[in-house]
């Protein structure tokens, strides 16, 4: 039996490992350091109180019980890959594989050229920031409610550097929750701030201008505080410096300008952008190899016409269902073709029961109607994964009831 070994349990490589289960012929290990799958996508609602931990965050063990095959999970964090003698290097063990898919996402990119960046703000790709950001806003709004009739309460001033998608999500959904605060209290929450800084032109740069606007729009009715075309040269222990040299103080500063590549990508032989993501070929493999795979973040993934596409879950996950059908293909001796996959659409949650969304280049919805098709896209990822957890884990209880039997 050939051995397909999946590194990342992340969006593009759950994808992957549902897809390979529909072949017989491969025995699938999936190798990740942590024990769960992080749902990187919902971390606004997670961080405003919305959602809860296990709204964001799936056992992976549980999942992989779940899908009822002889898959293998390894929780292990691989230091390098050794193209010579095919196998996958852990801190723990080595694994060897015929087939592999890279799929370990990126990190948060702390710009070195703005000093303090790394040391005083912290990123959100990971569950345990998330996690500090909301215990802080959460005990913020809680000393606010304490304090309210004397005016204790000391100001509170939340800063994010980056409106990509990320960082609109998150600082429109705190802004509604302190509206919503602010109305569940008759409270001034005036003295809590919340600021969006860009360096581009606009927020969401390069996004269509429709998002763009109503973005803008809808950030501003929930009170976030937005600076476009705003360089900042230094991040002190609490202010954000200005290439003005004007100061804004924060008390939480979370940076969400972009991403790089995760340390292993940095370690391998192989050609890399400035964000040290691979540069694959165009069937999506580590080039110089035929049986090395590269998804979503971790690469620089081109359209048909080689336009650099958004490192976004959909992404990874079309580049996963791309690249277990070339394996399937590569295993029967068939020819394979490139990658061929565009965006069909993109959602972005602003707060409450608004979104602004684009739908294959044309239709165009926000407010409701766009909450409701974001919401059902969300559901229809969650519910599958769900499905499969639950069936998983039964199934774990019964193999430990049989066992104390
Ligand atoms: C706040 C936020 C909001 C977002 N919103 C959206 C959205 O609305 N829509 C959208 O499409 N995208 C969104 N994205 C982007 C999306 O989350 C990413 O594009 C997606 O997670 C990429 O999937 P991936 O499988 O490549 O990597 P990931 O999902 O990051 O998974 C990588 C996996 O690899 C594992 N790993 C890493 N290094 C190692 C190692 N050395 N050894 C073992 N395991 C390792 C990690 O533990 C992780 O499980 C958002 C991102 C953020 C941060």
């Amino acid at each position: 039996m050939k051995r397909v070994v999946i590194i990342g349990g992340g969006y593009g490589g759950l994808r992957a490992l549902e897809h390979l289960c529909k072949y017989e012929q491969f025995h699938v290990a999936l190798i990740d350091k942590n024990p769960y799958h992080y749902m990187q996508t919902e971390t606004y609602g997670y961080i405003a109180g919305r959602f809860d931990i296990a709204d964001i965050a799936v056992d992976i063990q549980s999942f992989i019980e779940g899908l009822r095959k002889n898959i293998e999970f390894i929780q292990d964090e691989v230091l390098d890959i050794s193209k010579e003698t095919n196998e996958v290097i852990c801190k723990a063990n080595n694994v060897a594989y015929d087939y592999l898919i890279l799929a370990v996402g990126a990190k948060t990119h702390f710009f070195s050229f703005i000093e303090g960046a790394q040391e005083h703000t912290h990123g959100v790709k990971n569950i345990q920031r998330a996690f500090e950001f909301r215990r802080d806003f959460e005990s913020q709004l809680y000393n606010k409610l304490q304090h309210s009739a004397d005016s204790e309460a000391e100001d509170f001033h939340i800063a994010i550097a980056g409106a990509g998608l990320s960082g609109v999500e998150i600082a429109a959904e705190m802004g509604y929750v302190l509206q919503h605060y602010k109305k569940s209290f008759a409270l001034n929450s005036a003295n809590i701030t919340i600021s969006l800084i860009d360096a581009a032109e606009t927020i969401l740069p390069g996004m269509d201008s429709y998002i763009v606007d109503k973005t803008r729009k809808r950030l501003k009715e929930l009170g976030v505080n937005i600076y476009e075309r705003t360089y900042i040269s230094k991040i002190k222990k609490e202010s954000i410096v200005f290439n003005d040299e004007t100061e804004l103080p924060f008390n939480f500063a979370i940076f969400t300008a972009g991403i790089v590549g995760v340390d292993l990508i940095k370690k391998l032989d192989t050609p890399k952008n400035s964000i040290h993501q691979i540069i694959p070929d165009e069937m999506l493999r580590m080039q110089g190899t035929d049986n090395i795979f590269i998804i979503g973040d971790c690469a620089q993934i081109e359209d048909a016409n080689e336009i650099i596409l958004p490192p976004t879950a959909q992404i990874a996950e079309k580049s996963a269902e791309y690249v277990v059908k070339n394996i399937a293909k590569l295993d029967n001796q068939q020819l394979i073709t490139p990658f061929n996959a565009k965006v069909d659409g993109m959602f972005i949650a602003l707060g409450g029961n608004y979104a602004v969304g684009i739908l294959f280049d044309k239709i165009k919805v926000s407010g409701y109607v766009a909450h409701l098709l974001k919401k059902l896209i969300t559901r229809a990822y969650r519910f599958g994964l769900e499905l499969k957890v639950n069936t998983g884990y039964k199934k774990r209880q019964i193999d430990v009831l049989e066992q104390h039997c």
